[in-house]
Protein backbone atom coordinates (compact mmCIF):
# COMPACT_ATOMS: atom_id res chain seq x y z
CA UNK A 1 0.00 0.00 0.00
CA UNK A 2 1.44 3.37 -0.97
CA UNK A 3 2.59 5.30 2.25
CA UNK A 4 0.21 8.21 2.71
CA UNK A 5 2.57 11.66 3.28
CA UNK A 6 2.29 14.26 5.58
CA UNK A 7 1.40 17.57 4.76
CA UNK A 8 5.27 18.74 5.14
CA UNK A 9 6.29 15.60 2.92
CA UNK A 10 3.20 17.48 0.20
CA UNK A 11 5.24 20.63 0.04
CA UNK A 12 8.57 19.06 -0.96
CA UNK A 13 6.88 19.25 -4.57
CA UNK A 14 5.67 22.67 -4.10
CA UNK A 15 8.17 24.82 -6.29
CA UNK A 16 8.07 28.24 -4.39
CA UNK A 17 7.89 26.49 -0.62
CA UNK A 18 10.97 23.98 -2.23
CA UNK A 19 13.23 26.59 -3.54
CA UNK A 20 12.81 29.99 -1.27
CA UNK A 21 10.51 28.86 1.90
CA UNK A 22 12.42 31.95 3.89
CA UNK A 23 10.68 34.28 1.78
CA UNK A 24 7.24 33.66 2.97
CA UNK A 25 4.84 36.12 4.79
CA UNK A 26 6.90 35.82 8.57
CA UNK A 27 3.25 35.40 9.59
CA UNK A 28 2.43 32.62 7.97
CA UNK A 29 4.36 29.32 7.86
CA UNK A 30 4.59 26.20 5.41
CA UNK A 31 1.63 24.53 7.01
CA UNK A 32 -0.41 27.23 6.82
CA UNK A 33 -1.15 26.72 3.21
CA UNK A 34 -3.53 24.87 1.01
CA UNK A 35 -1.11 24.21 -1.44
CA UNK A 36 -2.09 21.29 -3.87
CA UNK A 37 -4.84 18.95 -2.59
CA UNK A 38 -3.26 17.04 0.16
CA UNK A 39 -2.91 13.76 -1.07
CA UNK A 40 -5.30 11.11 -0.09
CA UNK A 41 -4.68 7.98 1.73
CA UNK A 42 -5.94 5.11 0.16
CA UNK A 43 -9.05 4.51 2.43
CA UNK A 44 -9.68 7.83 1.67
CA UNK A 45 -10.02 7.93 -1.87
CA UNK A 46 -11.85 5.03 -1.26
CA UNK A 47 -14.62 6.38 1.20
CA UNK A 48 -15.08 9.02 -0.93
CA UNK A 49 -15.67 7.17 -3.69
CA UNK A 50 -18.38 4.72 -1.75
CA UNK A 51 -20.24 8.51 -1.33
CA UNK A 52 -21.40 8.13 -5.09
CA UNK A 53 -25.07 7.19 -5.04
CA UNK A 54 -24.10 5.87 -8.37
CA UNK A 55 -27.22 7.82 -9.34
CA UNK A 56 -27.51 6.68 -12.56
CA UNK A 57 -27.94 10.20 -13.89
CA UNK A 58 -24.47 11.31 -14.19
CA UNK A 59 -24.63 14.83 -13.81
CA UNK A 60 -20.52 14.89 -13.01
CA UNK A 61 -20.16 13.30 -16.20
CA UNK A 62 -21.99 15.60 -18.17
CA UNK A 63 -20.74 18.77 -16.66
CA UNK A 64 -17.25 17.48 -17.33
CA UNK A 65 -16.40 18.49 -20.55
CA UNK A 66 -14.06 15.45 -21.35
CA UNK A 67 -17.63 13.36 -20.14
CA UNK A 68 -15.17 11.32 -18.12
CA UNK A 69 -16.65 8.06 -16.74
CA UNK A 70 -17.02 9.22 -13.10
CA UNK A 71 -19.35 6.91 -11.38
CA UNK A 72 -17.39 3.97 -13.19
CA UNK A 73 -13.84 4.72 -11.84
CA UNK A 74 -15.22 6.29 -8.28
CA UNK A 75 -16.86 2.34 -7.74
CA UNK A 76 -13.85 1.08 -9.12
CA UNK A 77 -11.55 2.98 -6.72
CA UNK A 78 -14.30 2.35 -3.87
CA UNK A 79 -13.88 -1.67 -4.29
CA UNK A 80 -9.88 -1.03 -4.38
CA UNK A 81 -9.37 -1.79 -7.95
CA UNK A 82 -7.20 1.04 -8.75
CA UNK A 83 -5.47 -0.03 -11.72
CA UNK A 84 -8.69 -0.98 -13.49
CA UNK A 85 -10.12 2.90 -11.95
CA UNK A 86 -6.80 4.00 -13.59
CA UNK A 87 -7.69 2.47 -16.54
CA UNK A 88 -10.95 3.87 -17.21
CA UNK A 89 -10.07 7.45 -16.19
CA UNK A 90 -7.04 7.17 -18.64
CA UNK A 91 -9.29 6.00 -21.52
CA UNK A 92 -10.96 9.53 -21.87
CA UNK A 93 -8.46 12.17 -20.59
CA UNK A 94 -4.87 12.61 -21.47
CA UNK A 95 -3.86 14.54 -18.31
CA UNK A 96 -6.16 13.21 -15.55
CA UNK A 97 -3.69 13.66 -13.15
CA UNK A 98 -3.38 17.45 -14.09
CA UNK A 99 -7.27 18.01 -14.31
CA UNK A 100 -7.42 16.31 -10.88
CA UNK A 101 -5.37 19.07 -9.54
CA UNK A 102 -6.89 22.25 -11.46
CA UNK A 103 -9.95 21.78 -12.84
CA UNK A 104 -12.59 24.17 -11.20
CA UNK A 105 -14.39 21.34 -9.96
CA UNK A 106 -16.95 23.63 -8.30
CA UNK A 107 -18.12 24.62 -11.28
CA UNK A 108 -18.11 21.57 -13.46
CA UNK A 109 -18.12 18.02 -11.81
CA UNK A 110 -18.69 18.44 -8.33
CA UNK A 111 -20.50 21.11 -8.78
CA UNK A 112 -22.98 18.62 -10.37
CA UNK A 113 -22.95 15.66 -8.07
CA UNK A 114 -26.42 15.16 -6.92
CA UNK A 115 -24.89 14.49 -2.92
CA UNK A 116 -23.84 18.48 -3.36
CA UNK A 117 -27.46 19.19 -4.53
CA UNK A 118 -28.89 17.47 -1.02
CA UNK A 119 -26.71 19.40 0.59
CA UNK A 120 -24.29 16.73 1.70
CA UNK A 121 -21.09 18.05 0.11
CA UNK A 122 -19.91 16.85 -3.46
CA UNK A 123 -17.78 13.37 -3.86
CA UNK A 124 -14.30 14.65 -3.89
CA UNK A 125 -14.28 13.75 -7.91
CA UNK A 126 -11.07 15.74 -8.72
CA UNK A 127 -8.99 14.73 -5.90
CA UNK A 128 -9.61 11.51 -6.05
CA UNK A 129 -9.14 11.94 -10.10
CA UNK A 130 -5.30 13.07 -9.28
CA UNK A 131 -5.17 10.23 -6.36
CA UNK A 132 -5.85 7.27 -8.92
CA UNK A 133 -3.06 8.75 -11.71
CA UNK A 134 -0.77 9.96 -9.31
CA UNK A 135 -0.47 6.05 -7.68
CA UNK A 136 -0.50 4.82 -11.68
CA UNK A 137 2.73 6.90 -12.05
CA UNK A 138 4.31 5.59 -8.36
CA UNK A 139 3.24 2.22 -9.17
CA UNK A 140 4.33 1.77 -12.98
CA UNK A 141 0.93 1.47 -14.66
CA UNK A 142 1.44 4.52 -17.36
CA UNK A 143 1.45 2.93 -20.02
CA UNK A 144 4.72 4.17 -22.91
CA UNK A 145 2.74 5.77 -25.81
CA UNK A 146 2.89 3.19 -28.09
CA UNK A 147 2.79 4.94 -31.70
CA UNK A 148 0.05 3.05 -34.08
CA UNK A 149 1.37 1.15 -37.49
CA UNK A 150 3.80 4.03 -39.30
CA UNK A 151 1.37 6.60 -41.54
CA UNK A 152 3.63 8.13 -44.27
CA UNK A 153 1.90 11.52 -43.67
CA UNK A 154 3.45 13.92 -41.38
CA UNK A 155 1.81 16.69 -38.90
CA UNK A 156 2.88 20.15 -37.87
CA UNK A 157 1.13 20.83 -34.88
CA UNK A 158 2.01 24.89 -33.36
CA UNK A 159 1.71 25.14 -29.51
CA UNK A 160 2.71 22.52 -27.01
CA UNK A 161 -0.17 23.64 -24.37
CA UNK A 162 -2.84 21.28 -23.15
CA UNK A 163 -4.55 21.17 -26.55
CA UNK A 164 -1.57 20.85 -28.70
CA UNK A 165 -0.20 18.15 -26.69
CA UNK A 166 -3.50 16.10 -26.16
CA UNK A 167 -3.49 16.09 -30.50
CA UNK A 168 -0.05 15.11 -30.68
CA UNK A 169 -0.64 12.25 -28.46
CA UNK A 170 -3.78 10.89 -30.43
CA UNK A 171 -2.35 11.49 -33.50
CA UNK A 172 0.69 9.64 -32.95
CA UNK A 173 -0.84 6.74 -31.29
CA UNK A 174 -2.80 6.65 -34.93
CA UNK A 175 0.42 6.23 -36.35
CA UNK A 176 1.41 9.74 -38.02
CA UNK A 177 4.58 11.45 -37.50
CA UNK A 178 4.21 14.64 -35.01
CA UNK A 179 5.89 17.75 -34.75
CA UNK A 180 5.13 19.99 -32.54
CA UNK A 181 6.74 23.65 -32.29
CA UNK A 182 6.65 26.05 -29.30
CA UNK A 183 8.42 29.43 -29.13
CA UNK A 184 9.00 28.13 -25.07
CA UNK A 185 11.91 26.88 -24.25
CA UNK A 186 9.65 24.08 -22.08
CA UNK A 187 6.49 22.22 -23.66
CA UNK A 188 3.33 22.45 -21.62
CA UNK A 189 2.05 26.28 -22.55
CA UNK A 190 0.14 27.77 -19.54
CA UNK A 191 0.35 24.21 -17.79
CA UNK A 192 4.59 25.04 -17.30
CA UNK A 193 4.49 28.96 -17.96
CA UNK A 194 0.77 30.23 -16.82
CA UNK A 195 -0.29 28.07 -13.59
CA UNK A 196 2.08 28.05 -10.68
CA UNK A 197 3.52 25.22 -8.82
CA UNK A 198 1.49 25.44 -5.69
CA UNK A 199 -1.31 24.16 -7.75
CA UNK A 200 0.53 22.16 -10.07
CA UNK A 201 4.26 21.10 -9.66
CA UNK A 202 6.46 21.13 -12.32
CA UNK A 203 7.60 17.94 -12.94
CA UNK A 204 3.92 16.34 -13.13
CA UNK A 205 3.87 18.18 -16.40
CA UNK A 206 7.56 17.63 -17.32
CA UNK A 207 7.11 13.61 -16.98
CA UNK A 208 3.67 13.78 -19.19
CA UNK A 209 5.92 15.76 -21.86
CA UNK A 210 8.68 13.46 -21.76
CA UNK A 211 6.54 10.43 -22.38
CA UNK A 212 5.20 12.26 -25.49
CA UNK A 213 9.01 12.57 -26.07
CA UNK A 214 10.10 9.05 -25.51
CA UNK A 215 6.78 8.13 -27.98
CA UNK A 216 9.11 9.46 -30.59
CA UNK A 217 6.70 13.32 -31.15
CA UNK A 218 9.29 15.69 -31.56
CA UNK A 219 9.02 19.02 -30.05
CA UNK A 220 10.92 21.49 -31.56
CA UNK A 221 10.99 24.10 -28.55
CA UNK A 222 12.20 27.63 -28.89
CA UNK A 223 10.92 27.51 -32.25
CA UNK A 224 8.47 30.61 -33.03
CA UNK A 225 6.21 30.46 -35.93
CA UNK A 226 6.16 33.68 -37.74
CA UNK A 227 9.91 34.31 -36.90
CA UNK A 228 11.52 30.70 -37.61
CA UNK A 229 9.24 29.93 -40.16
CA UNK A 230 6.06 31.16 -41.72
CA UNK A 231 3.06 28.80 -41.81
CA UNK A 232 2.98 28.28 -45.34
CA UNK A 233 6.78 27.02 -45.32
CA UNK A 234 5.04 24.75 -42.47
CA UNK A 235 2.02 23.80 -44.58
CA UNK A 236 4.74 23.05 -47.10
CA UNK A 237 6.61 20.23 -44.62
CA UNK A 238 3.60 18.58 -43.18
CA UNK A 239 0.33 16.90 -44.50
CA UNK A 240 -2.12 18.58 -42.04
CA UNK A 241 -0.84 21.92 -39.33
CA UNK A 242 -2.75 22.37 -35.95
CA UNK A 243 -2.89 25.82 -34.62
CA UNK A 244 -3.04 25.54 -30.93
CA UNK A 245 -1.33 29.06 -29.83
CA UNK A 246 -3.58 30.12 -27.10
CA UNK A 247 -3.96 33.37 -26.20
CA UNK A 248 -1.08 36.12 -25.05
CA UNK A 249 -2.17 39.80 -25.82
CA UNK A 250 -2.71 41.55 -22.46
CA UNK A 251 -5.73 42.96 -21.90
CA UNK A 252 -4.58 46.96 -21.31
CA UNK A 253 -5.74 49.38 -19.23
CA UNK A 254 -5.90 52.77 -19.81
CA UNK A 255 -4.81 55.18 -17.07
CA UNK A 256 -2.09 57.86 -16.00
CA UNK A 257 1.05 56.76 -14.82
CA UNK A 258 0.58 52.87 -15.86
CA UNK A 259 4.19 52.74 -18.12
CA UNK A 260 5.77 53.83 -14.68
CA UNK A 261 8.26 51.15 -13.21
CA UNK A 262 6.94 48.71 -11.12
CA UNK A 263 3.65 48.23 -12.65
CA UNK A 264 4.01 45.00 -14.66
CA UNK A 265 1.79 42.30 -16.27
CA UNK A 266 0.53 39.41 -14.46
CA UNK A 267 1.96 36.93 -17.40
CA UNK A 268 5.50 38.31 -16.97
CA UNK A 269 5.54 37.81 -13.33
CA UNK A 270 3.85 34.59 -13.38
CA UNK A 271 6.76 33.10 -15.69
CA UNK A 272 9.31 34.87 -13.77
CA UNK A 273 7.67 32.74 -10.62
CA UNK A 274 7.66 29.59 -12.61
CA UNK A 275 11.16 29.89 -14.30
CA UNK A 276 12.52 30.47 -11.06
CA UNK A 277 10.65 27.15 -9.76
CA UNK A 278 12.59 25.12 -12.39
CA UNK A 279 16.06 26.71 -10.91
CA UNK A 280 16.54 29.31 -14.17
CA UNK A 281 18.61 32.05 -14.51
CA UNK A 282 15.88 34.94 -14.02
CA UNK A 283 17.76 38.52 -13.75
CA UNK A 284 14.51 40.22 -13.70
CA UNK A 285 13.75 38.29 -10.42
CA UNK A 286 16.85 38.06 -9.04
CA UNK A 287 17.20 41.96 -9.55
CA UNK A 288 14.08 42.33 -7.68
CA UNK A 289 11.61 43.18 -10.57
CA UNK A 290 9.24 40.58 -10.58
CA UNK A 291 10.16 39.40 -7.01
CA UNK A 292 7.33 40.39 -4.30
CA UNK A 293 9.38 40.16 -1.24
CA UNK A 294 8.89 42.82 1.33
CA UNK A 295 6.70 44.87 -1.15
CA UNK A 296 3.07 46.26 -0.94
CA UNK A 297 1.24 44.44 -4.07
CA UNK A 298 -1.52 45.73 -5.74
CA UNK A 299 -3.14 42.97 -7.88
CA UNK A 300 -5.55 44.54 -10.89
CA UNK A 301 -8.33 42.25 -11.95
CA UNK A 302 -10.69 39.93 -10.45
CA UNK A 303 -10.13 36.49 -12.71
CA UNK A 304 -8.01 33.04 -12.00
CA UNK A 305 -5.05 35.04 -13.31
CA UNK A 306 -5.11 37.46 -10.90
CA UNK A 307 -5.54 34.76 -7.94
CA UNK A 308 -2.52 33.22 -8.84
CA UNK A 309 -0.55 36.58 -8.84
CA UNK A 310 -1.53 37.22 -5.40
CA UNK A 311 -1.38 33.73 -4.37
CA UNK A 312 2.23 33.99 -5.61
CA UNK A 313 3.54 37.42 -4.15
CA UNK A 314 1.82 35.94 -0.36
CA UNK A 315 4.28 32.97 -1.05
CA UNK A 316 6.76 35.15 -2.17
CA UNK A 317 6.85 36.86 1.37
CA UNK A 318 5.19 40.07 0.18
CA UNK A 319 4.60 42.77 2.90
CA UNK A 320 0.63 43.30 2.02
CA UNK A 321 -1.35 41.95 -0.70
CA UNK A 322 -4.26 43.89 -2.19
CA UNK A 323 -6.68 43.04 -5.08
CA UNK A 324 -8.66 45.53 -6.33
CA UNK A 325 -11.70 44.26 -8.48
CA UNK A 326 -14.36 46.71 -9.95
CA UNK A 327 -17.37 44.45 -8.98
CA UNK A 328 -18.28 42.63 -6.07
CA UNK A 329 -17.46 39.42 -4.70
CA UNK A 330 -20.51 37.62 -6.28
CA UNK A 331 -20.12 39.12 -9.68
CA UNK A 332 -16.20 37.78 -10.03
CA UNK A 333 -15.28 36.23 -12.85
CA UNK A 334 -12.23 33.73 -10.47
CA UNK A 335 -13.34 31.09 -8.69
CA UNK A 336 -14.87 31.08 -5.05
CA UNK A 337 -12.51 28.96 -3.71
CA UNK A 338 -9.57 30.53 -5.34
CA UNK A 339 -10.79 33.72 -3.37
CA UNK A 340 -11.44 32.01 0.12
CA UNK A 341 -7.78 30.18 -0.27
CA UNK A 342 -6.71 33.68 -0.74
CA UNK A 343 -8.28 35.36 1.87
CA UNK A 344 -7.18 32.40 4.23
CA UNK A 345 -3.90 33.64 3.19
CA UNK A 346 -3.88 37.13 3.91
CA UNK A 347 -4.84 38.89 0.45
CA UNK A 348 -6.98 41.52 1.43
CA UNK A 349 -9.68 41.83 -2.00
CA UNK A 350 -10.91 45.46 -2.37
CA UNK A 351 -14.31 44.90 -4.01
CA UNK A 352 -15.98 47.44 -6.39
CA UNK A 353 -13.10 49.75 -6.58
CA UNK A 354 -11.38 50.78 -9.83
CA UNK A 355 -8.00 52.12 -10.53
CA UNK A 356 -7.98 55.75 -11.94
CA UNK A 357 -3.80 56.37 -11.82
CA UNK A 358 -0.45 55.47 -10.75
CA UNK A 359 1.57 57.59 -8.50
CA UNK A 360 5.07 57.98 -8.27
CA UNK A 361 7.72 59.07 -10.93
CA UNK A 362 10.63 57.03 -10.73
CA UNK A 363 8.52 54.18 -9.46
CA UNK A 364 5.37 53.45 -8.97
CA UNK A 365 4.58 54.65 -4.90
CA UNK A 366 0.74 54.15 -4.74
CA UNK A 367 -2.95 53.46 -6.85
CA UNK A 368 -5.51 56.02 -7.03
CA UNK A 369 -8.55 54.45 -7.57
CA UNK A 370 -12.48 54.87 -6.79
CA UNK A 371 -14.84 53.31 -4.80
CA UNK A 372 -18.17 51.91 -7.89
CA UNK A 373 -21.45 50.65 -7.41
CA UNK A 374 -23.40 48.28 -9.81
CA UNK A 375 -25.36 49.96 -11.93
CA UNK A 376 -27.94 48.55 -14.91
CA UNK A 377 -27.86 45.18 -16.19
CA UNK A 378 -24.79 45.25 -19.69
CA UNK A 379 -25.89 43.13 -22.84
CA UNK A 380 -24.25 39.97 -21.28
CA UNK A 381 -26.77 40.86 -18.35
CA UNK A 382 -23.68 41.51 -15.89
CA UNK A 383 -24.83 44.63 -14.02
CA UNK A 384 -21.96 47.59 -15.58
CA UNK A 385 -20.02 49.00 -12.34
CA UNK A 386 -20.07 52.81 -12.68
CA UNK A 387 -18.32 55.08 -10.48
CA UNK A 388 -19.06 56.24 -7.42
CA UNK A 389 -19.03 60.15 -7.02
CA UNK A 390 -15.89 62.07 -5.00
CA UNK A 391 -14.94 58.16 -4.09
CA UNK A 392 -10.90 58.50 -4.50
CA UNK A 393 -9.12 56.66 -2.78
CA UNK A 394 -5.14 55.69 -2.63
CA UNK A 395 -3.27 52.25 -1.66
CA UNK A 396 0.31 52.23 -1.24
CA UNK A 397 2.04 50.11 -3.76
CA UNK A 398 5.58 48.98 -5.10
CA UNK A 399 4.18 46.76 -7.34
CA UNK A 400 1.44 46.77 -9.72
CA UNK A 401 0.09 43.65 -11.40
CA UNK A 402 -1.99 44.16 -14.36
CA UNK A 403 -4.24 41.09 -14.65
CA UNK A 404 -7.21 41.65 -16.91
CA UNK A 405 -7.39 39.10 -18.91
CA UNK A 406 -6.11 37.77 -22.20
CA UNK A 407 -7.06 38.44 -25.71
CA UNK A 408 -5.37 36.40 -29.33
CA UNK A 409 -2.60 37.96 -30.96
CA UNK A 410 -2.43 39.15 -34.41
CA UNK A 411 -1.92 35.46 -36.03
CA UNK A 412 -2.39 36.45 -39.73
CA UNK A 413 -0.13 39.24 -39.34
CA UNK A 414 2.67 37.19 -37.20
CA UNK A 415 2.53 33.98 -39.59
CA UNK A 416 2.52 36.28 -42.23
CA UNK A 417 -0.64 34.55 -43.03
CA UNK A 418 -3.13 37.45 -44.13
CA UNK A 419 -5.56 35.52 -45.67
CA UNK A 420 -6.11 33.43 -42.47
CA UNK A 421 -9.58 33.90 -41.05
CA UNK A 422 -10.34 35.51 -37.69
CA UNK A 423 -13.47 36.20 -35.70
CA UNK A 424 -13.88 40.05 -34.55
CA UNK A 425 -12.60 38.85 -31.19
CA UNK A 426 -9.41 37.70 -33.08
CA UNK A 427 -9.80 34.27 -32.77
CA UNK A 428 -9.26 31.71 -35.57
CA UNK A 429 -12.36 31.16 -37.51
CA UNK A 430 -13.05 27.52 -38.20
CA UNK A 431 -15.85 25.36 -39.08
CA UNK A 432 -17.13 23.79 -35.93
CA UNK A 433 -18.04 21.00 -37.95
CA UNK A 434 -14.36 20.05 -38.78
CA UNK A 435 -12.56 22.08 -36.77
CA UNK A 436 -10.83 23.51 -39.46
CA UNK A 437 -9.61 27.07 -40.56
CA UNK A 438 -10.43 28.54 -43.95
CA UNK A 439 -7.16 27.17 -44.96
CA UNK A 440 -6.93 23.77 -46.20
CA UNK A 441 -5.73 21.26 -44.29
CA UNK A 442 -5.01 23.89 -41.70
CA UNK A 443 -6.96 22.91 -38.21
CA UNK A 444 -7.57 24.93 -35.04
CA UNK A 445 -7.92 24.12 -31.08
CA UNK A 446 -8.03 24.92 -27.92
CA UNK A 447 -7.51 28.90 -26.22
CA UNK A 448 -7.23 30.47 -30.15
CA UNK A 449 -10.59 29.24 -31.15
CA UNK A 450 -12.55 29.55 -27.98
CA UNK A 451 -10.52 32.51 -26.13
CA UNK A 452 -9.33 32.15 -22.60
CA UNK A 453 -10.86 29.14 -21.51
CA UNK A 454 -9.85 26.41 -19.37
CA UNK A 455 -7.20 23.37 -19.59
CA UNK A 456 -10.11 20.74 -19.77
CA UNK A 457 -11.88 22.30 -22.71
CA UNK A 458 -8.15 22.24 -24.54
CA UNK A 459 -7.89 18.69 -23.64
CA UNK A 460 -11.31 18.11 -25.28
CA UNK A 461 -10.93 20.17 -28.20
CA UNK A 462 -7.13 18.38 -28.90
CA UNK A 463 -9.17 15.12 -28.84
CA UNK A 464 -12.26 16.32 -31.07
CA UNK A 465 -9.92 17.48 -33.29
CA UNK A 466 -8.18 14.73 -34.13
CA UNK A 467 -10.67 12.72 -35.32
CA UNK A 468 -11.42 15.52 -37.99
CA UNK A 469 -7.77 15.74 -38.75
CA UNK A 470 -7.45 11.63 -39.32
CA UNK A 471 -10.79 11.75 -41.15
CA UNK A 472 -8.82 14.89 -43.52
CA UNK A 473 -6.02 13.04 -43.55
CA UNK A 474 -7.48 9.60 -44.84
CA UNK A 475 -9.12 11.68 -47.69
CA UNK A 476 -5.88 13.16 -48.39
CA UNK A 477 -4.50 10.03 -48.92
CA UNK A 478 -6.99 8.67 -51.23
CA UNK A 479 -7.04 11.59 -53.12
CA UNK A 480 -3.12 11.25 -53.77
CA UNK A 481 -3.57 7.18 -55.13
CA UNK A 482 -6.61 7.96 -57.37
CA UNK A 483 -4.55 10.82 -59.17
CA UNK A 484 -1.40 8.55 -59.22
C1 LIG B 1 -2.24 32.43 -15.07
C2 LIG B 1 -3.23 31.43 -15.58
C3 LIG B 1 -3.75 30.48 -14.72
C4 LIG B 1 -4.68 29.55 -15.19
N1 LIG B 1 -5.16 28.64 -14.31
C5 LIG B 1 -6.01 27.70 -14.76
C6 LIG B 1 -6.50 26.70 -13.88
O1 LIG B 1 -6.19 26.69 -12.68
N2 LIG B 1 -7.34 25.76 -14.38
C7 LIG B 1 -7.70 25.73 -15.70
O2 LIG B 1 -8.42 24.82 -16.12
N3 LIG B 1 -7.25 26.68 -16.56
C8 LIG B 1 -6.42 27.66 -16.12
N4 LIG B 1 -5.97 28.61 -16.98
C9 LIG B 1 -6.39 28.56 -18.40
C10 LIG B 1 -5.61 27.47 -19.17
O3 LIG B 1 -4.26 27.49 -18.80
C11 LIG B 1 -5.77 27.62 -20.67
O4 LIG B 1 -7.16 27.64 -20.96
C12 LIG B 1 -5.12 26.45 -21.43
O5 LIG B 1 -3.76 26.33 -21.11
C13 LIG B 1 -5.28 26.65 -22.94
O6 LIG B 1 -4.61 25.63 -23.61
P1 LIG B 1 -4.06 25.85 -25.09
O7 LIG B 1 -3.36 24.57 -25.43
O8 LIG B 1 -5.15 26.32 -25.97
O9 LIG B 1 -3.02 27.06 -25.02
P2 LIG B 1 -1.71 27.36 -24.10
O10 LIG B 1 -1.68 26.55 -22.86
O11 LIG B 1 -1.70 28.82 -23.99
O12 LIG B 1 -0.53 26.87 -25.03
C14 LIG B 1 -0.23 27.52 -26.23
C15 LIG B 1 1.22 27.29 -26.59
O13 LIG B 1 1.45 27.86 -27.89
C16 LIG B 1 2.73 28.45 -27.90
N5 LIG B 1 2.77 29.47 -28.95
C17 LIG B 1 2.04 30.60 -29.04
N6 LIG B 1 2.37 31.26 -30.16
C18 LIG B 1 3.32 30.54 -30.78
C19 LIG B 1 4.07 30.71 -31.97
N7 LIG B 1 3.89 31.78 -32.77
N8 LIG B 1 4.97 29.77 -32.33
C20 LIG B 1 5.16 28.69 -31.53
N9 LIG B 1 4.50 28.49 -30.38
C21 LIG B 1 3.58 29.39 -30.02
C22 LIG B 1 2.86 29.05 -26.51
O14 LIG B 1 4.24 29.23 -26.19
C23 LIG B 1 2.19 27.97 -25.65
O15 LIG B 1 3.14 27.03 -25.19
C24 LIG B 1 -5.08 29.58 -16.54
C25 LIG B 1 -4.57 30.55 -17.40
C26 LIG B 1 -3.67 31.49 -16.93
C27 LIG B 1 -3.16 32.56 -17.85
S1 LIG C 1 -11.58 16.45 -15.96
FE1 LIG C 1 -12.14 18.13 -14.56
S2 LIG C 1 -14.36 18.29 -14.74
FE2 LIG C 1 -13.77 16.28 -15.58
S3 LIG C 1 -13.89 14.82 -13.83
FE3 LIG C 1 -11.80 15.58 -13.90
S4 LIG C 1 -11.77 17.32 -12.49
FE4 LIG C 1 -13.93 16.93 -12.99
Amino acid sequence: MAKSPDKLDMLKFVDLGQNYPEKRAPSLRAEDFQEIADKYAPDKAAEQSARCSQCGVPYCSVHCPLHNHIPDWLRLTAEGRLREAYEMSNLTSTMPEICGRICPQDRLCEGNCVIEFSGHGAVTIGAVEKYITDTAWEEGWVEPLQPGRPKDQSVGIIGAGPAGLTAAEYLRVAGYEVHVYDRHDRAGGLLTYGIPGFKLEKHVIMRRVQRLKDGGIQIHENFEVGKDATLEELRGKHDAILIATGVYKAREIQMPGVGAPGVEEALDFLIASNRKSFGDDVPNFDNGRFNAQGKNVVVIGGGDTAMDCVRTSIRQGAKSVKCLYRRDRANMPGSQNEVRNAEEEGVEFVWLSAPRAIEGTDHVTAVRANRMRLGAPDASGRRSPEVEPDSDFTVNADLVIKALGFDAEDLPGLFDSPDLAVTRWGTLRVDHKSMMTNLDGVFAAGDIVRGASLVVWGIRDGRDVTEHMHRFLRAKKAMERVAA
